[in-house]
């Protein structure tokens, strides 16, 4: 941990600087007063001697930061590093320009996080930045930004994303650079804002940077080169963005006119309902200003409310996730942030220290950082300041000692001031037949996930004094919500409902229709799935089947097994959604960075390559052999497959195929149309696919595991973001190879990575001989779109042009050539 030295002409005032620090979190650190000199009729002034030994009670090996109140302090600290004795170590210890005590207090806060010695100066001299935010002043000029790293790689990057540097994108940032070994400070060079720390997503997201505004990225430290270049990726990526889906932000969205009895709003998500209004009641969140133990006390208690928060955090970003895909489940990845942002922490604590309860001081931080964002020009940016307002009150919730989540008593229509990311994403679709909120926009997650949802949404009417029960007829596509109708606008209204919904059901036979390449090759979009309420979602999409359950949603977050009939019951809730559309059901993959309450594993050096999958399941074949018996007993009466994931050689497969056997005298033998298949993950199989095609009925391509396999580049390791790429010819060979091996002996591949429902692949895939594509269900229309436009001939020339090539670089741009020839 990398230690702090404090130089002041006063003694007294040094120790002060270093007590405070030290209450503000940073216990573990070695933070050391060198102040005063030995005259004790004149104690003022500075000690190279006394910095000397100060330095060396603070080292640690990390390297040490000194920060210097003025004049004759900095020619001491400078003096006492030639009198170190290993004069080696003084190329460690770091002179800091930063101010005194606020630079001591943000350096003690994130040394105790581990951080090395150039983040721990960089955070010291960005210690002004929550004062200067707070009072005005202005900060640094964006010249002068550029000079506070000194030394420092940069780059500017003129911003592409059509809403800037939103809440998401900064998010994806700060996640992706925490993670490298440098100090990054990112400043907006068109408005002069900044520089603000790569670490600090409150601080990025006040920046204000929106589309077309150059960001000066600069750089230090080892990492400091792959900073820069994940930096352009990112941005080459578009934040993450896809401004496709995203509808535009209009700055004043039209209301719709209201007559007498209606309240007028903004369509956010279309379609008509009726029902009576039901109001979300929250909980209360009273509490005192004064503290009800010791800072200790109160630290120790808001940490624990923030671990509560985080497991609230992370079970919603898997329902959007689930719901609306990666994109969208992207925002919660950003609240999870929030919840460590560094600012925030610190200024909590300061006020903790001061006598706050944890309570008050974490709301007036939340508070603090709102407002600011509040401010920001851009509509869509301050309207981010409501998500730290989410967050902020699910903390207070748990620090109360309630249940955050909103209660809606009945099934209605639900009203509400606005709904939080969060509540959307968790909204339970069969008691909510509309939203009605007084605020928000069409822009909103809450409005992206209503859309997702298929539930229709009036945002934006300003105030609602609407009571409980009162009969509302939403209108999501006009804007506008009737009170309390007449038996003739309800009847109206559902004769409408009736014509809608046959529209959309004539909207959805589209997608729903099975897709064909141009020269009439069918080709199964399915979707891949984690519940039963996706089951749903993807019937809606126009899924052909369900190409991958990820079954072991079942198993996870649980302190025990589920049983076999309660796996049976999820399995059959599952089918009832489809139809009698085929379900792929994956056997439990867990293990590695998946792990199980109930299992206990072995600590791992490389998990991504050990007891995973498959794997797992054999070394366990308790759990596995009561998932088969239970989806054996489904496969009785629905078109079933299952596949194994993670699987590796020919001999983990005869083993797994022994447990179906097993499962099966249960049942009294195998269910006649059952399937069994693998996934191609381990780049062994796809070499081997030759042996294993004349015993599995099918293949499903795994693209994610496959690359990170082929390619050696760890999933979401940001090290390696750019070499993790699917198109890379390598990845595209194993494919092929598994596609020809399946050709041969008359099996069938599918895809179910990834890559199956980015419309540049498909064509790809198509080409080299896949027939089933299984993806997210947004996705799914889009999927079918593109692969009505291929000809499947054309493709196979273009994908045998592709294996040839070197790069991933050379495939997507030939790739997107392609694409652009089918819009001819
Ligand atoms: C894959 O690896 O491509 C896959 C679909 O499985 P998962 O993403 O669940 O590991
Ligand atoms: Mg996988």
């Amino acid at each position: 941990m990398v230690g702090i030295v404090v130089v002041s002409h006063s003694a007294k005032l040094a120790e002060g600087v270093v007590e405070l620090a030290r209450q503000m979190g940073g216990g573990e650190v070695a933070v050391v007063p060198a102040g005063g000199i030995d005259d004790p009729d004149d104690p003022i002034g500075t000690d190279a001697f006394r910095i000397k030994e100060a330095i060396e009670a603070a080292w640690s090996g990390d390297g040490v930061l000194v920060l210097m109140d003025l004049g004759s302090a900095i020619m001491n600290a400078e003096t006492a590093l030639e009198f170190l004795e290993q004069p080696a170590d003084a190329s460690r210890v770091l002179l800091c320009e930063a101010p005194l005590v606020e630079g001591a207090v943000a350096a003690v806060a994130i040394a105790a996080l581990g951080a090395s010695l150039s983040e721990v100066a960089s955070e010291a001299r960005a210690g002004l930045g929550p004062k200067v935010q707070h009072l005005g002043g202005g900060g640094p000029a964006p010249e002068e930004a550029a000079r506070i790293l000194e030394g420092g790689d940069s780059v500017r990057i003129t911003v592409p994303n059509r809403l800037g540097l939103h809440l998401r994108p900064a998010g994806r940032l700060v996640e992706t650079l925490g993670r490298l070994d440098a100090t990054i400070q990112i400043a907006n060079a068109t408005t002069g804002a900044g520089p603000a720390s790569a670490r600090s997503l409150s601080q990025l997201s006040a920046l204000g940077i929106r589309q077309g505004d150059v960001m000066e990225v600069t750089a230090e430290g080892p990492d400091a080169v792959a900073a820069l270049g994940a930096v352009e990726d990112l941005a080459a990526d578009n934040f993450g963005d896809r401004d496709d889906v995203v509808p535009a932000p209009t700055p004043h969205h039209p209301r719709a006119q209201a007559a007498e009895g209606t309240i007028g709003g903004v369509g956010a998500s279309p379609g008509l309902a009726i029902g009576p209004a039901r109001h979300l009641r929250r909980p209360r969140l009273e509490f005192s200003a004064d503290s009800e133990s010791d800072p200790q006390g109160e630290i120790e208690r808001l940490d624990a409310a923030r671990a509560a928060a985080r497991r609230d955090i992370e079970g919603q970003r898997s329902a959007a996730r689930r719901r609306a895909g990666e994109d969208e489940a992207g925002i919660f990845t950003a609240h999870l942030l929030i919840l460590d942002d560094e600012d925030l922490l610190i200024s909590a604590r300061e006020q903790i220290d001061a006598g706050s309860s944890s309570e008050a001081a974490w709301s007036t931080a939340m508070e603090s950082v709102a407002a600011r964002l509040r401010a920001l020009e851009d509509p869509y940016q301050a309207q981010r300041a409501e998500d730290i307002v989410a967050v902020g009150a699910m903390v207070l919730a748990h620090l109360l000692g309630v249940d955050p989540r909103p209660v809606m008593e009945a099934p209605g229509v639900l009203v509400a001031d606005e709904l939080t990311p969060g509540e959307a994403a968790t909204l339970d679709r069969d008691m909510v037949a509309a939203i009605v909120t007084a605020a928000g926009a069409p822009t909103s997650h809450s409005a992206i996930l209503a859309r997702a949802l298929g539930v229709p949404a009036v945002v934006a009417t300003g105030p609602l004094e609407i009571s409980d029960g009162t009969l509302l007829l939403v209108d999501g596509s006009a804007g506008t919500v009737v009170v309390e109708p007449t038996d003739e606008e309800v009847a109206l209204a559902e004769v409408r409902i009736r014509d809608e919904t046959e529209q959309l059901e004539a909207a959805r036979e589209d997608a729903r229709a099975p897709a064909a390449t141009a020269e009439g090759v069918s080709i199964e979009v399915a979707a891949n799935i984690g519940s039963v309420e996706d089951a749903r979602a993807a019937m809606l999409s126009g899924a052909d089947g369900v190409g991958l359950l990820r079954s072991e949603f079942l198993y996870m977050n649980r302190p025990d097994a589920p049983t076999e009939a309660e796996q049976e019951e999820t399995y059959r809730a599952i089918i009832t959604q489809l139809e009698g559309r085929p379900l792929v059901l994956r056997t439990i993959d867990v293990g590695g960075d998946k792990p199980l309450g109930f299992v206990e594993q072995p600590d791992e050096d490389n998990p991504f390559l050990g007891l995973r999958g498959l794997r797992l399941a054999l070394a366990r074949p308790d759990l596995i052999l009561s998932q088969l018996r239970a989806a054996l007993k489904v496969a009785t009466d629905h078109p079933l497959r299952i596949m194994f994931p993670m699987v590796t050689t020919l001999g983990e497969w005869e083993r797994a195929r022994a447990l179906v056997a097993e499962a099966t005298e249960s049942i009294g033998g195998l269910p006649p149309g059952l399937e069994l298949g693998v996934m191609v993950e381990v780049p062994a199989l796809a070499l081997m696919a030759d042996r294993f095609a004349p015993v599995v009925d099918f293949f499903s391509i795994g693209t994610n595991d496959l690359t990170q396999y082929t390619l050696a580049a760890e999933r979401g390791n940001p090290h390696v973001t750019g070499l993790a790429d699917a198109f890379h010819p390598a990845v595209l060979r194993l494919i092929d190879r598994t596609c020809r091996a399946a050709e041969e002996n008359g099996r069938w591949v599918g895809v179910c990575g990834e890559m199956a429902g980015d419309p540049l692949a498909i064509p790809l895939l198509l080409g080299l001989g896949v027939t089933e594509l299984s993806m997210t269900p947004v996705a799914i229309p889009a999927a079918k779109a593109v692969v009505r436009k291929v000809h499947r001939g054309e493709a196979r020339a273009f994908a045998e042009g592709v294996l040839a090539m070197g790069t991933a670089g050379e495939v997507r741009t030939a790739a997107e050539t392609f694409a652009a020839s089918l819009e001819d």
